[in-house]
């Protein structure tokens, strides 16, 4: 037997079907209440969108610790054997909610762990760089892959004048432009946490740490010519993937692995350990495993799990910390503060985003959607004299410690022996891509520069890619040229 439709409030409703008018042909009467309640509620049915990786898709699984990495953190997430349930959320990063999901962008790779000690948050990208390395440029950067003010449109000359201004975006845009910026599915992509965190022993000896999720379905990737025509027939492409693929058992996991320096290591390190448009070699500090995590379980529903899911850098437990990466510590003000606006204060009691901690005894409360609350016993202040919840001086203090000078400046990272905006670029396309993967490279940035790249921006591309490259730059050079020689139509101006 079906169930009646009800209101909100659980009382039956009469009609699915008729409004209440006055005759059959007059006016639609403000009291029918279930009419107004349906209308009024879908009217509100969207939060706003994330204004970065507003497209993504996401499911549940669980991490097992494979491997003894005790001597670096103490974190009960990554003991010998342990379980841990997570939760994933990949994403495109410029494209808006209905954007097709194989256009070329680094892909977001976001993932909550529900340790006992409270939600842990790796909020990654499956590349281990990034654009920029200072948190006061990214809405300026984000502007710039975004749309043009006055007639809506993505512009590729504005992404390249961003990127010729700013040449610390070499090395992320080399591995944008390559194989990796367009990958097979969210299940044949890596995941990197890129950012340089800190591990805390149970000695309270501290360690810095990148994360690596490598993938065991193999890295593969899509042509431009496949992913634009997949743009076209199915712009979910990566989410039914993704949801078929658990759907069918199918579970895909990856290896997760670290690379650990010695604090004492990082400062005569020939790249600077902190800078976000750098890797560490792996022959400096080769991965060390440490487990299994895998995908089991697809939402219930996607707009509870995954659109009101809220990953937090400022999400560490005890064992983890953060570290003098300028990008990471303005993320973790900046996650924190999106959800508040974007799903409201109390986020952190939604679904996804509760923790499985045995207790949360925050003083935080009220404000709007409030669901869960302390006892009246409770105090709301601290310190108290009625047995309220009080602090564990003991703790390591949030996100842990490092040494600075404590003079106060705007500069730039100090530049390490190898630092430089275009060394790893370089490294990247000589020394990793093999000859098919150089050749797709060009291609690849061929074809975005003629999407309505002019000058003074063309000039300063071709600079871009010699200082990464200068065969790369020539045949760059040589292909663009090419390419405006047999153009139909001028590229588009800036509206
Ligand atoms: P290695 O030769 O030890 O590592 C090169 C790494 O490059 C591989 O392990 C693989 O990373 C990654 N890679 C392979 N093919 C591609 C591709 N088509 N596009 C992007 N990345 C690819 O050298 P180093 O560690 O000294 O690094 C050399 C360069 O490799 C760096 O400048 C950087 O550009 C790139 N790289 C380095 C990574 C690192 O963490 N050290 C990670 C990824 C790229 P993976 O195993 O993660 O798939």
């Amino acid at each position: 037997m079906t169930k009646p439709t009800t209101t909100n409030t659980g009382t039956p409703v009469e009609s699915d079907n008729e409004s209440l008018t006055a005759g059959t042909q007059g006016p639609i009467l403000l009291h029918d209440h279930y009419l107004i309640e349906k209308l009024a509620q879908f009217n509100r049915e969207r939060v706003p969108e994330r204004i970065v990786h507003a497209k993504g898709a996401g499911a549940y699984g669980e991490l097992v610790v494979t491997n003894d990495v005790s001597r670096y953190t103490k974190a009960k997430l990554f003991q010998p054997g342990a379980r841990t349930e997570s939760l994933v959320r990949f994403s495109t990063v410029a494209g808006e909610q209905g954007s097709p999901d194989t256009w070329r962008d680094p892909r977001g790779f976001a993932v909550k762990f529900y340790t006992e000690d409270g939600n842990y948050d790796l909020v990654g990208n499956n590349t281990p760089v990034f654009f920029i390395k200072d948190p006061i440029k990214f809405p300026d950067f984000i502007r710039s892959q975004k749309r043009l003010p006055g007639n809506g449109l993505r512009d590729h000359n504005m992404q390249w004048d961003f990127w010729t201004l700013r040449p610390e975006t070499a090395h992320q845009v080399t591995w944008l432009m390559g194989d990796r910026g367009i990958p097979k599915t969210y299940r044949h992509m890596n995941g990197y946490g890129s950012h340089t965190y800190q591990w805390i022993n149970a000695a309270g000896e501290r360690f810095w740490v990148k994360y690596h999720f490598k993938t065991d379905q193999g890295v593969d990737y899509l042509t431009q010519a496949d992913a634009d025509r997949i743009a076209g027939e199915n712009a979910d492409y990566h989410r039914k993937d993704l949801w078929d693929a658990i759907e069918r058992g199918e579970f895909p996991s990856w290896t997760v692995h670290v690379q650990v320096m010695p604090v004492a290591e990082a400062e005569g390190y020939r790249f600077n350990p902190f800078d976000l448009t750098k890797v560490w070699s792996h022959k400096d500090y080769p991965l060390i495993e440490v487990g299994k995590w895998t995908l089991n379980r697809n939402p219930a529903n996607y707009f509870v799990d995954i659109e009101q899911a809220a990953f937090e850098p400022s999400n560490v437990v005890p064992g983890i910390g953060f570290s003098p990466d300028k990008m990471l510590l303005g993320r973790v003000f900046a996650y924190a503060d999106a959800h508040r606006y974007r799903i409201g204060t109390n986020y952190a009691q939604l679904p996804p985003n509760l923790p499985r901690a045995a207790e949360v005894n925050s003083y935080s409360k009220e404000g709007a959607m409030r669901y869960f609350y302390n006892d009246a016993s409770v105090p709301v202040y601290a310190p108290n004299s009625f047995g309220g919840p009080h602090a564990d001086p003991a703790l390591a203090p949030d996100g842990g410690l490092w040494e600075f000078d404590p003079t106060m400046v705007r500069a730039g990272y100090v530049e390490h022996a190898e630092d430089g905006d275009f060394t790893q670029a370089g490294t990247l396309v000589r020394e990793v891509l093999n000859d098919d993967q150089r050749d797709r490279l060009v291609s690849n940035i061929v074809g975005h520069v003629l999407g309505g790249v002019r000058e003074p921006v063309l000039s300063r591309v071709f600079e871009y890619w010699t200082n990464v490259d200068p065969d790369l730059g020539k045949r760059v050079e040589e292909g663009v040229r090419a390419g405006l020689d047999g153009a139909p139509t001028p590229p588009p101006s800036q509206g």
